[in-house]
């Protein structure tokens, strides 16, 4: 199973992402959590991405896809993926398309919506701020995300629903009750898709 979630920040894309790659035997590739070790290890990539980070910026697309297609091409090749937080804009998504190819094992399976109100998505980033958390979920930085979101990412819901691959789940109940949810819709497309793999419900 090859899955994206698309959700503004702050909407638990990484926590369900989490427990999909459990469920499908999939990997977790998370574009945040790649480029966060990038920078604390102090590399070359980290080091040109740190200021677009933690300004709340996208990072420009040739340092993320290097980053991440790669190890989606391997991901895919071994059960598959659920890819969190890439692809960002227009040109992330056209150039996964484009590496695809004809390859069957590289077809996205579903595109991953967490639908969660502005306010709320404010209210968590806001609240991980405060326990600790990120250096980006700063009240301005937060806003800033947002917008970023809206204008470059929010327009890839229209281009996977075209594509008949777009899932929307309600993001602002429980997490269980969330993941619950996602399980329903994405066992429904695995049964329909990789019914070999539908035989085996323990994971
Ligand atoms: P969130 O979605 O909660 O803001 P992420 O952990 O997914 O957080 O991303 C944190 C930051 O990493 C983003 O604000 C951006 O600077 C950078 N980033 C992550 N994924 C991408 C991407 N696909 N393209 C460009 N920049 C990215």
């Amino acid at each position: 199973m090859n899955i994206l979630m698309v959700a503004p920040p702050g909407a638990g894309k990484g926590t369900q992402a989490t427990r999909l790659a459990e469920r499908y035997g999939i990997e977790h590739l998370a574009s945040g959590d790649l480029l966060r070790h990038e920078l604390a290890a102090g590399t070359t990539l980290g080091a040109a991405a740190k200021d677009y980070v933690e300004r709340g910026d996208l990072v420009p697309d040739d340092l993320v896809m290097r980053l991440v297609l790669d190890r989606a091409l391997v991901a895919a090749k071994h059960g598959g993926y659920v890819l969190d937080g890439f692809p960002r804009n227009r040109q992330q998504a056209e150039a996964a398309y484009a590496m695809t190819g004809q390859d069957e094992d590289l077809t996205l399976d579903a595109v991953v919506h967490l639908a969660v109100a502005r306010d709320e998505l404010r209210r968590r980033m806001l609240a991980r701020a405060s326990a600790g958390g990120r250096s980006d979920d700063q009240a301005a930085v937060i806003d800033h995300r947002l917008e970023v979101y809206d204008c470059q990412t929010e327009p890839l819901l229209d281009y996977y629903r075209d594509r008949g691959l777009l899932l929307t789940v309600d993001g602002e109940r429980p997490i269980d009750e969330v993941t619950e949810g996602l399980f329903d819709v994405l066992d429904g497309v695995r049964a329909a898709r990789h019914p070999a793999d539908s035989r085996h419900p323990a994971r």
